[in-house]
């Protein structure tokens, strides 16, 4: 499965520690994520990611183009929800293809958890059937 990771300066750490305890499960897909919080995961796990630009910068926009494309499976955005941001539209521009796509996304720790273990339970595999024909 293809998962995006994305997280806002006040949730970095918090997805940083996500990461970590599921490393095992993560380690076996193929993410993506925003510049920065890719970059503090993989430092702080040694996954691999394809870190896009900033989300200020258009990484949001970038994954939201894969999400279009059908190339992203699970989204987990850990999104402060009480900072203002710039980028705010393009962020509902992300939230809107998801839905118009049945991506299941995570926007805070708590689905997030309940995400990854349905991801390993095989809850998801009806995305890969799906494409496959
Ligand atoms: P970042 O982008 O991971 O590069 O910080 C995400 C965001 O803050 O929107």
């Amino acid at each position: 499965m293809n998962i995006a990771l994305m997280a806002h300066d006040s949730k970095k750490e918090l997805m940083v520690q996500f990461c970590i305890a599921y490393c095992g499960i993560l380690s076996r897909h193929k993410l993506c994520a925003t510049g920065t919080t890719g970059k503090m995961v993989a430092e702080a796990t040694g996954l691999q990611i394809m870190r896009y630009l900033s989300g200020s910068q258009g990484g949001d926009q970038q994954i939201s183009a894969r999400i279009s494309c059908d190339e992203i499976d699970l989204l987990l955005f850990f999104r402060d929800p009480m900072t203002e941001k710039s980028h705010e539209q393009n962020e509902i521009d992300l939230f809107r293809l998801c839905d118009m796509r049945n991506i299941p996304v995570a926007t805070n720790i708590a689905t997030a958890e309940v995400l990854i273990h349905g991801l390993e339970r095989g809850d998801l595999d009806w995305r890969d059937i799906l494409r496959s024909v």
